[in-house]
Formats: structure tokens, sequence, C-alpha cells
């Protein structure tokens, strides 16, 4: 492209940085205003920019409008303000976002497959401009984020957490393909909206549904090979652990929601270990909430758990407990379990309410995964700190609003001795006299490096020895100055740094496990992969 079109090419648009010697070559003269500026200067001018709008949706469309008119100086800003950013173009703000997608939709930025392309998904594929895909986030926008079934609009997601696989893990934008499956939707607000830009018909379901999955994963590797990565997001649970485990030993797959929340939350739970003492068998777990979140995690603790003991995992699991929205899950109880809840169900009698179970099982370690806010209360929080020297409290439910405690209740009601993580983010709180500081246990922490260690490999398969390796380096980051303020997770600032390292451990295991198809293995691992990081820097055109 050249003159008017470089302009308004997004991938190759540098606006009034580009020089005087690129304005002659191009046709570029007349086009811009005389002044040139530095990449920097403009970083700074779009920062100043941002910071004046004051409602987050109008700066999340600031930061849209800039993807689609500077790709460059998009990443750019997002890798240098990231700890800023993430809640911009991330949760919370991309919520609301897709709640109101239909109106502030402009141009579309990924694939939209629905039902009426059924027999054509490998046409449509062909139609995306980009030919090399190594990354896909799909959603059929059944459960986005705490929200709900949004359909068609939960097309924000695999927007954004796409740019997060750039921006932190250092993934080319142009491999990255953000698609939403519409299925229809059963949002009745939706259906009624003369403005609603998809299906507007009920979710299929049963076979119409498996059929549509099953030709878009069929295509995906008929277009892209078997090296692609497929993340699965915010599809709503029944579809979520069937779909995982019906394609993960045909394709590469993996579902943030389970796996990614599982790998975040153990290296969490790994770091916490280096301030309350002990080993991970040491400890005993209780979770209120067993869906997604909550099993994904339970199921991670117990695998560490048995590779660190040796013990069966029938064994690590009996020190896992959960409580659902009927209480305690007990291998007594008459309805049937869903099956991802049969492995919980021990031996125990019936236990209806959180304080009993809590009182009953006597934790070290308290989860909040149920998605419901203010259920770790007073008397919740007293009686973990009554039988634990240091109560260890995760409150991972989002957003803010549902969050099981907030962090100046854990730390006021343990009297300062809780270990506090949660799901959104909490500022520092000041309990007599002493600053602690929350960790947030992101997701963003885990994926971009998990991706970049199976892309840099040639993974063909993710198992669960890889997100094992990705806490464990996860937690490896958190330095003595991090715990020293309390902190279980390292600050976001690094989060490159982190992500090459948790991906050089992805990658060694796919190495060690057979799976990797890149040959000769790499030496030094991480620098590899920080060596294959997409590098935002402006490149010059002569
Ligand atoms: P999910 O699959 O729908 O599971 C929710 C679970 O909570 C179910 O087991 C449900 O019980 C239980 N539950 C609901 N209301 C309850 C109540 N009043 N008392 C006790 N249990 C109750 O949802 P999910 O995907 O696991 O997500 C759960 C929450 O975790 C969401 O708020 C999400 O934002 C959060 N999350 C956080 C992170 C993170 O911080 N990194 C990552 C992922 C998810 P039944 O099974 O009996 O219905
Ligand atoms: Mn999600």
């Amino acid at each position: 492209a050249s003159g008017y079109t470089l302009l308004r090419d997004p991938h190759h648009n540098k606006g009034l940085a580009f020089s005087a010697q690129e304005r002659d070559a191009h046709y570029l003269r007349g086009l811009l205003p005389p002044a040139v500026l530095s990449q920097e200067l403009q970083e700074k001018k779009l920062m100043h920019n941002l910071r004046q709008y004051k409602v987050p949706l109008q700066r999340y469309m600031a930061m849209m409008d800039l993807q689609e008119r500077n790709e460059r100086l998009f990443y750019k800003l997002l890798i240098d303000n990231v700890e800023e950013l993430l809640p911009v173009v991330y949760t919370p703000t991309v919520g609301e976002a897709c709640q109101k997608y239909g109106s502030i939709f402009r141009r579309p930025q990924g694939l939209y497959i629905s039902l009426k392309e059924k027999g054509k998904i490998l046409e449509v594929l062909k139609n995306w401009p980009e030919r090399s895909i190594q990354v896909i986030v799909v959603t059929d926008g059944e459960r986005i984020l705490g929200l709900g079934d949004l359909g068609c609009q939960g097309m924000g997601i695999p927007v954004g957490k796409l740019s997060l696989y750039t921006a932190l893990g250092g993934l080319r934008p142009s491999a990255c393909l953000p698609v939403t499956i519409d299925v229809g939707t059963n949002n009745e607000q939706l259906l009624n909206d003369e403005f609603y830009i998809g299906l507007k018909q009920k979710r299929a379901t049963g076979q119409e549904y498996a059929e549509l999955l099953q030709e878009f994963m069929t295509a995906v590797k008929q277009n892209y090979g078997e090296k692609v990565l497929i993340q699965f997001e915010d599809f709503a649970n029944h579809n979520a652990f069937e779909l995982l485990s019906k394609y993960s030993s045909t394709h590469l797959v993996f579902n943030d929601d389970i796996q990614g929340t599982a790998s975040v939350v153990l290296a969490g739970v790994i770091a916490a270990l280096k301030l309350i003492g002990g080993s991970l068998a040491d400890q005993t777990f209780l979770f209120l909430g067993a869906g997604e979140a909550g099993t994904g995690i339970a199921d991670l603790i117990a695998l560490e758990m048995s590779k660190q003991t040796k013990l069966p995992i029938e064994e690590t699991r009996k020190k896992i407990w959960l409580v659902d929205s009927k209480g305690l899950i007990v291998s007594s109880r008459k309805e049937s379990l869903q099956h991802f809840k049969k492995p919980w169900a021990h031996e125990h009698e019936p236990v209806k309410g959180l304080l009993d179970a809590v009182k009953a099982i006597k934790p070290t370690m308290l989860m909040g995964t149920s998605g419901v806010g203010k259920t770790f209360t007073k008397e919740v929080i007293e009686a973990m700190a009554s039988f634990n020297e240091k109560p260890v409290i995760f409150a991972l439910s989002n957003p803010t609003s549902q969050s099981e405690c907030t962090a100046e209740e854990a730390y006021t009601w343990s009297e300062g001795r809780a270990i506090f993580a949660s799901g959104s983010p909490f500022d520092p709180v000041e309990y007599n006299g002493k600053v602690f500081l929350p960790g947030q246990g992101n997701n963003a922490y885990i994926f971009p490096g998990l991706g970049l260690g199976l892309i840099i490999s040639g993974a063909i398969r993710v198992r669960d020895e890889m997100l094992l390796a990705a806490s464990e380096a996860l937690a490896a980051q958190v330095t003595q100055e991090n715990f020293e303020k309390g902190l279980i997770y390292p600050p976001f600032s690094n989060i490159r740094k982190i992500s090459a390292h948790i991906a050089a451990k992805v990658a060694a295991k796919a190495y060690d496990l057979g799976l990797a198809s890149r040959l000769p293995r790499p030496k030094d691992l991480v620098s590899y992969a920080e060596s294959c990081m997409y590098s935002p820097v402006y490149r010059s055109y002569r």
C-alpha cells in the first residue's frame, strides 16, 4: 500500500510518525500535516487523551478506534501501560462493551460463524484475510464473564483476549483470529431488540449444536493444520467440559475458564505456601462453588499434590472439599451429581451452609468460585482465623460486585493475618499501621505465556503437566520483596518477562512429553521465547 491507502491500513499506518523520506517514497506528501512525531510522543499524547475520558467505556472505544487505525501504536500503549489499560481492554470494561456491543459496533473485528454458515464453515475461514493463524479464541457467548448469555455480542471477549495474547505473550496480531459462534441466544432482551446483531432465535442445543461445533473444529484443522491453538472461552459449563474432553485428544485445545483459572490459582497456592509454611499436601481446601472454575482448580491442585507425594490422585482429592448451591458435596447425596462433581463426593454427613462446612472441614485455604458476592461473611473469615495462624482466602468471583469479600474485610476480620487474593483487583489496605497488597489471580498471568510456549515448541496437544509447569513458573516469579508485602503474585508490569519464563517451561514440557514438533529443541528456551515475541516498535519503510 502507498499514499492514501497506506494511511488507512492499520497494520502499516504510522500517522504523524512517517519521516520526511517515507512521506516522499510513499506518496504521502500533503496527506499529513508537516509535523513529524516520534512513536513515544504519539504514545504520550494518546495516553493523555485517554485519561481525559472518565467513563471506562469511552476509554475502551478510544482503544478500539486506535487498534483499527494504527495497530502498532495500540500495542505499544497496551504493553507500556499494562496495569492501567488491562481493565480497559479486558475485564471489567469489556463486559460492558459486550452488553452494548450492538450500539458501539462499527467494524467487524473477527469471524462470525452462525447456524446459517452450516456446511460452509471452511469457506468462511477462507474469507479471513490472514492465512497463517496460530491462535483462535472462540466463544458461543452463552456465559460472558459473570454477565450471562450475550449471544453474538460476546465477540468482545475473543477480541480482547487475543489483544492480550499479543501484548502480554508476544504473539503476532496477524496470527490471532477471534471467532464467535452464533447458535442463537436465550436472552429475551436481545431477542426483542430491533438492533440486535445476532441470530434472533433460541439457542440450538443437542445434535444441532454438536454438529456445528464439529464442522468448525474440522474446518480449523483442515485450513490451519494441527498446530493452531484453539482456546474455548466463556461457554456455559455444560458445553465447556464436554467440548474440552471431546477435542483434547484430536486438537490443540485449551479452556481458559477451566484450565487457565486452575493454573493461575495453583500458582497463587504454591506461592502462599512460602508465607504460611508446610507443603501442599499438608493443606485442606474448601471451595464455595463447584463449576468450571471450582472443579478445574480442585483437579489441578489434586494432580500437583499427587505428583509431589506420589500418592494416587484418588487419595489427594480427599484433601479437597466443595460446596455447591445444595451444600457440601458428599457421597450420600441423593440427587444425581453432574459428572464433574463426582470425584469430590467424599464420605461425610450432609452439611448445608458455608459456615457449617468451614467449621466441619477446617480448611487451611478457602476458595470462592460461586459467582455469588458477599458470601465470605465476618463469621466465615473469623472461623478461618480461629484455627489457622495465617488463613489463605481466595475470593475469585468476578466482577468486583460478586467478590466473596473485599480485601479490607479479609484483612480486618482476620486481624491482619489473612493471605488474600481475588479475581477482581482491590486497592492496598492499611490495617493497624501496616499496608497489605492484595494479589489478583488474573488468568492473564497464564494464558499468554502458555500459548506462546505451545506455539514456539510446535506443540500438538495440551496436557495437564503443561498447566502445572506454567503454575510453577509463575509462582517462581514472586520475589522476596513481593512476599514481604503479602503478595502471592508478581506485579503485572513485568508480564512480558513472566510470560517468557512460563512459555519456556511449557515448551520444555512439550518437548519432554514428545508433543513438540519444532525441532531441534532450542538450547535456551527463555531467550528463545523472548526472541519470538512481537515488538510494537515502528518499522522504517525505506
Ligand atoms: P459455574 O460453572 O456456573 O459454577 C458456579 C458454581 O457455583 C456452581 O457449582 C453453583 O452450584 C455454585 N453456586 C451458585 N450459587 C451458589 C450459592 N448461592 N451457594 C453455593 N454455591 C453456589 O461458574 P464458573 O465458570 O465456575 O465461574 C464462577 C465464578 O468464578 C464467576 O464469578 C467467575 O467470574 C469467577 N472466575 C474467576 C476467575 C479468576 O479470578 N481468575 C476465573 C474464572 C472464573 P450448582 O452447581 O449447584 O448450580
Ligand atoms: Mn472467560
